[in-house]
């Protein structure tokens, strides 16, 4: 397969107008210009299908870097159908189930790819595990290398650990203590785990920086990171995946077309491949896993602030969703459709729409180690969008998808939008 005469933007920057060659689900040539009219019959490639790309862009593949699947097949065929190839789910039970999708996921080419940390770590009686009695938690510092060793037996791909007190669901609940989380984050480091630690708050975010966590997830809305905390951040070299789609769904709306997570079920590019379930949750469900809406005092700009201070210290910037959406909870954070959302809420912070398209694709591919994808060039997975337009002008053109294609397999976008249609 060539797609030529096309604008290709390979992960980190825009290389201009030429043309991408794969076969075999893998890249094998990126020529920064168009390909000569005779190079199609002369080079290897002669049979392969060509793609005019005139007016496009091919993007890598986008990657999620923070979702829940709850075990549905069919929230990672909602990925793919709106470009993301790569899942990184932040917590599924139970492991078998967990382990058997993520092979599925592994070799099925209408699923988007996936990555878990498989259970959570957190507090006895706290959350989440106050409402899950089954959920292993760690009592201590000194429980903490064997819950890192029987997550890595269960095939966790890394480690989340969960720094919350129940506040932003009306609780008071126990909380890991940095001691704890210190020990989780090294016994990970052992053993060779990256480690998320959800924070929420401004205590939790400091726990977690001084606990030694490599990556933090979410972003305290009653105040924006201050700037020592922003360059403690910078210089420990940590990364940060706001989920700002998440957290603006979570706080009080004044008007639907002021969120912009809300927004996609209004968006034609987005809502004519959403399946009736899924748009009616967007706009109207209910956001409930972290925060609750209507706290006083939370405001969704602080998370943007916060988001702008990181990028500008250095911090890599993750984009993640905190997708929570299944067929049977009408959470609003879809899978897919709103990593479209993110981008745009990155751009909001400041951002430029190129530096959103890297936290989308090359920089959570380099910061959890998949080296094979992430990045347009010979030798990576043929994971690829091809768009309309010009997204490093205008984001919002991530979602004007002509087509998607999976380790090198075409997805087939228009059944799915007939069968989303039909629903
Ligand atoms: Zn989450």
């Amino acid at each position: 397969m060539i797609i030529d005469n096309v604008r290709i933007f390979d992960g980190e920057r825009m290389l201009g107008r030429g043309s991408v060659e794969f076969a075999d689900g893998v890249i094998t040539r990126v020529m920064a210009e168009p390909a000569p009219r005779a190079s199609a019959s002369s080079s290897t490639a002669a049979s392969a299908e060509v793609i005019d790309g005139a007016g496009m862009t091919l993007l890598p593949g986008l990657i999620d870097a923070h979702t829940h699947v709850f075990g549905a097949e069919s929230n990672l065929e909602m990925a793919l159908a709106f470009g993301v190839t790569t899942e990184l789910d932040m917590f599924m039970g139970p492991p078998d189930a967990t382990r058997a999708l993520c092979t599925a996921a592994g070799e099925r080419a209408d699923l988007a790819d996936l990555r878990s940390a498989g259970l959570l770590a957190s507090a006895p009686g706290g959350h989440p595990g106050v409402t899950m009695p089954d959920l292993p938690t760690v009592a201590g510092p000194a429980q903490a290398d064997a819950f890192v060793a029987a997550r890595q037996a269960e095939g966790a791909h890394f480690i989340k650990i969960m720094v919350e007190d129940g506040a932003h669901h009306g609780m008071s609940l126990p909380a890991l203590d940095r001691a704890t989380v210190t020990a989780l984050a090294e016994a990970a480091r052992r053993r060779g785990l990256l480690t998320v630690a959800h924070v929420a708050a401004l205590w939790s975010a400091r726990l977690a920086l001084d606990s030694g966590v490599d990556m933090l997830t979410h972003l305290p809305l009653e105040a924006a990171l201050d700037d020592a905390f922003v360059s403690r951040t910078a210089e420990e070299k940590r990364a940060v995946i706001p989920t700002l789609v998440m957290l603006e769904m979570s706080t009080p709306k004044t008007s639907r077309s002021a969120h912009t997570g809300r927004s996609l079920a209004d968006d034609p590019q987005i809502a004519d491949h959403l399946p009736e379930h899924a748009r009616t949750a967007i706009a109207e469900g209910h956001e409930g896993l972290c925060i609750e809406p209507d706290s006083p005092g939370q405001h969704f700009t602080h998370a943007l602030s916060s988001v702008l201070s990181l990028h500008r210290a250095g911090v890599p910037v993750l984009a993640g969703t905190d997708a929570n959406y299944r067929p049977d909870r009408a959470c609003p954070v879809v899978h897919g459709a709103s990593l479209h959302a993110e981008l745009a809420l990155l751009v909001a912070a400041g951002l430029t729409p190129a530096e959103a398209l890297t936290a989308a694709t090359s920089a959570p591919a380099a910061h959890f180690g998949l080296a094979d994808r992430g990045v347009i060039a010979p030798g990576r997975r043929a994971d690829l969008v091809l768009v309309q337009g010009d997204p490093t002008k205008d984001i919002r053109r991530t979602r004007s998808i002509e087509a998607i294609w999976r380790g090198g397999v075409r997805f087939d976008r228009a059944a799915y939008g007939e069968r989303a249609a039909a629903s």
